[in-house]
């Protein structure tokens, strides 16, 4: 058997890589490494792919979220409300622009913002709607954006983990996630369901002005060169990298469907193990499994993850601590444990098997039947 990883981006290159390496070869030889063709021509593939007008390449997706706040003019003081129950990043850049975070719990079934929870957080100072697509899902986009209407507030989409996932308005309408708030953003991260061979991140918009606004942002604050209207960032997405993006979009639906049959897969070994919850699946949103991440009743998961460990397959907890009881975040609410019950609670009892586009059918029998072991006692 092939080793388990959580990620085996090794044999997924191995695949497409005389493609790879002829276009990172020939961004090499153009010495074009900056801003070049490939850039464009990718930021031009992948607004067609999403369904949007613009898509902006930066340098990391943690870049793409400030980028697309500085853009859309947020100034200290401002509130944006987001999750607890998500990777640091988001809040971070909340933080750093000086704007308030202000946390909202998250579903049981989906472990995502919970909206019912959402409208009494607003204040005349909230400015902006954070949600997270969290581990490959859609948030109920369709009560977010009609909340944010009613109270004239920018939906800004963290897209990280969920890229060619779609969510279903009531109306029938379909959307690509990422393409339906003011702004969406997303990484590249080589581990990312779309990764390159580094850091990338990209912003997205179907507003012209905002995407003018996030093209000077990401650039210094310039539209002309030399002159500088607003404070901005240098955050860019390497020839080579777009280069890389663009033979791997090509390739994002066979991956997502790759993802999906890894995770009936394990849907299935553990449909009858009362101990093992499986991940909920939103009937709004296709889930493209960025994570496969269920929920452990009484069980173990230190002893757990330490049997699987010891059958050399990894697991993982994403996240083991909540934004708002980290050391770092709690002075922005004076949040105590408690304040989030949900969030609380799926940190301590979530944990992640190996998911990615390689994974074969001995590999996932194997560590299925690890866990059932160890549940059962065997
Ligand atoms: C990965 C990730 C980010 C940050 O992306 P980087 O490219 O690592 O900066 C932000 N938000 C979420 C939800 C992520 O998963």
């Amino acid at each position: 058997m092939k080793k388990i990883n959580m990620v085996d981006l090794k044999s997924q290159y191995e695949k497409i890589k005389s493609q790879i390496d002829e276009r990172v070869l020939n961004v090499i030889e153009s010495t074009a490494f900056i801003n070049g063709p490939e850039v464009q021509n990718f930021q031009k593939e992948l607004a067609d792919y999403l369904g949007v007008k613009h898509v902006i390449g930066c340098a990391n997706g943690t870049d793409a979220l400030q980028v697309a706040m500085m853009a859309l003019g947020l100034k200290p003081g401002d509130e944006v409300i987001s999750v607890s129950f998500t990777f640091v990043a988001t809040v971070e850049v909340i933080a750093l622009l000086g704007l308030k975070p202000v946390f909202v719990d998250v579903e049981e079934g989906t472990f995502n913002m919970d909206v019912a929870k959402l409208e009494e957080l607003i204040t005349p100072k909230t400015k902006a709607i954070i949600p997270v697509h969290l581990f490959g899902q859609c948030a109920n986009m369709e009560a977010i954006m009609n909340i944010a209407k009613k109270h004239n507030l920018y939906v800004i989409e963290d897209n990280c983990q969920a890229i060619g996932s779609t969510f279903k308005f009531s109306n029938g309408d379909v959307k690509k996630a990422g393409s339906i708030g003011h702004v969406g953003c997303t990484s590249f991260f080589p581990s990312k369901n779309l990764g390159c061979y580094g850091d990338g991140g990209a912003i997205f918009t179907n507003d012209d002005e905002v995407a003018n606004r996030v093209r000077s942002v990401v650039n210094h604050g310039m539209t002309v060169r030399y002159y500088h209207d607003h404070i901005g960032v240098n955050s860019r997405l390497d020839s080579i990298q777009a280069a890389i993006l663009s033979v791997k979009l090509k390739e994002l639906d066979n991956y997502i469907k790759a993802r999906q049959i890894a995770a009936d897969f394990y849907d299935k070994a553990f449909e009858n193990i009362e101990q093992l919850e499986t991940p909920a699946r939103y009937s709004q949103s296709n889930h493209v499994f960025h994570q496969y991440t269920l929920k452990l009743k009484n069980v173990n998961r230190a002893k757990l993850i330490e049997y699987l460990n010891s059958k050399e397959i990894p697991a993982m907890i994403y996240y083991p601590v909540p934004l708002h009881l980290q050391k770092a975040y709690v002075e922005f609410g004076n949040y105590k444990k408690g304040d989030f019950p949900i969030t609380e609670e799926l940190c301590d009892q979530v944990f992640s098997l190996p998911m990615h586009t390689e994974l074969d059918e001995e590999q996932l029998k194997y560590i299925t039947t690890a866990v059932v072991e160890f549940i059962k006692g065997i």
